[in-house]
């Protein structure tokens, strides 16, 4: 058992829970036998006897190894990464913990029973699993009606692949499962990229490898078609289905009881859609809702970085009068405006205008245009500390342009999804925006992540999506 060493005076994260061990905090690194290694204590000798030292390079991708401080004493079980700055993710803090399948399958019962309550309030679109924040640093699930997407982003979480696939289809038996490992975070950890659905009965990490752009790579045996999950009408679990019978190009996935909005597990962004912003989605139709109430008439909106459409959905089932909804992909834009005859809503009252959103702004502020809410939900500017400056002045700018075209009265909803963007950050980025547009704005409401995106009480990065409602004037 591989046993890295704290320097001395860099246990304080992890005394505080926190999951992630930097390499830089690590001084070398002991191999043991399992018995040494469950020891709370190691004796002062051991650690600097030379039989027992080890070379970084010794230990395996993914593999299960703990950490002790420069005393020697246990801290956490972990898996490594060896080409990650974080080098080692916790897994468990307790000596005690055996880290096989049935531990894994209880943190995701775990995980998997919280959300029921919202699962109770009408959404059929969940994260199951929110990686640091259900203590499985690496594993995002998410349930989209009957299919599960599944994003593995550590070499730890790789290296239990089998367990990972075997435990979610026995506490998921009626969903299909897809893989969506083709984020950018990957290839940063040297990982092969992937995308496909998962035969269960047959859960192979080097099935449904492919490129950057989704594309099957050579060699790698793609899976085409899929056990029948267990339901009342399929209770022969030998009978298959090809994989595009069984998964739908778009799924209408409900959410809040109110509308069903078009995701794309297998070409959509991330694992197929924007969970997150839920809770800021229902929060747009209140706001709707309040405005007919007031008005008589509903407000007009304009959804900038509408993707699939979700805010604007909410939007107009609580009364709109207008939807404009722009963004740069003609797929995302059919896929809305598909979404609003699937939701019998008026299409009448939509436009969904492809266009760079700063160009679209730049242009409706020199018309004059004005707009009862607007809202900004970009993708991620900042992807990294040294771009950290640049993306500032994108939020500074669009958000400049959305309050010049906010009415008096009227809301600006505006997030940042990067994680290195605190809450006080944002808000002096958006106040500049305010001075320089020369309108007056306070925050009504802060807005974040929904609570299935749970946040690590010790793991403020894992806040990652902020965001405020303006009231503007
Ligand atoms: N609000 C959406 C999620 C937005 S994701 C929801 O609730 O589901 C960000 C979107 O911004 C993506 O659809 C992407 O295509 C779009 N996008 C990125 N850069 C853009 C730009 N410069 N102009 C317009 N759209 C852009």
């Amino acid at each position: 058992m591989f046993t890295f060493i704290l320097h001395p005076e860099r246990n304080k994260s992890l005394l505080r829970r926190h999951p992630w061990v930097f390499s830089k905090a690590i001084a070398h690194v002991l191999n043991l036998s399992d018995e040494q290694a469950h020891q709370e204590q190691l004796p002062e000798a051991m650690l600097n006897d030379a039989q027992y030292q080890a070379k970084r390079q010794d230990v395996a991708a993914g593999e299960l190894c703990q950490v002790r401080d420069s005393s020697g004493k246990f801290m956490a079980w972990c898996h490594f990464s060896p080409y990650s700055q974080i080098m080692l993710r916790v897994i468990s803090f307790a000596l005690n913990d055996k880290i096989d399948y049935e531990f894994f399958r209880q943190r995701l019962q775990q995980a998997i029973t919280k959300r029921q309550v919202l699962q109770a309030q009408g959404n059929d679109g969940v994260r199951l699993v929110a990686a640091e924040g259900d203590y499985l640093p690496g594993l995002i699930v998410d349930r989209y009606n009957n299919v599960i997407s599944i994003a593995i982003t550590s070499w730890g979480m790789e290296a239990n692949y089998q367990h990972l696939i075997k435990a979610l289809h026995e506490l998921l038996p009626e969903c299909y499962l897809y893989e969506r490992s083709d984020g950018k975070t990957r290839p940063k950890e040297k990982l092969p990229l992937r995308r496909g659905a998962i035969d269960y009965t047959q859960p192979d990490p080097t099935f449904n490898l492919c490129d950057i752009e989704g594309k099957p790579l050579k060699g790698s045996q793609q899976v085409t078609s899929v056990p029948m999950p267990q339901s009342a009408a399929a209770t022969d679990s030998q009978q298959r289905i090809s994989v595009d019978e069984a998964i739908a190009p778009t799924l209408y996935v409900k959410e809040n009881n109110l509308v069903s909005i078009p995701i794309d597990v297998k070409e959509g962004h991330k694992t197929g859609g924007y969970l997150d912003q839920r809770q800021s989605r229902l929060h747009t139709y209140k706001l709707c809702k309040e405005f007919k109430e007031l008005h008589g008439t509903g407000p007009t909106v304009l959804n900038c970085f509408s993707y699939t459409g979700g805010f604007g959905l909410l939007a107009l089932k609580g009364g709109a009068a207008k939807v404009f909804n722009v963004d740069v992909s003609a797929h995302a834009l059919e896929a809305a405006k598909q979404g609003v005859v699937q939701n019998h809503l008026d299409p009448g009252r939509c436009k969904f205008i492809k266009k760079d959103v700063f160009a679209y702004l730049r242009e409706e502020v020199q018309k004059g245009t004005k707009f009862d809410l607007v809202i900004l939900d970009p993708p991620k500017f900042a992807e990294s500390k040294s771009t950290l400056v640049t993306a500032c002045r994108g939020y500074q700018d669009i958000n400049r342009l959305g309050l010049q075209l906010v009415k008096q009265g009227g809301h600006l909803l505006t997030f940042s999804c990067s994680g290195l963007m605190s809450e006080e950050l944002l808000q002096k980025i958006i106040a500049d925006a305010a001075l320089d547009a020369k309108v007056d704005a306070q925050i009504v409401a802060t807005l974040r992540q929904d609570r299935d995106h749970v946040v690590a009480l010790p793991c403020p990065e894992s806040f990652y999506l902020k965001g405020f409602d303006l009231l503007v004037g």
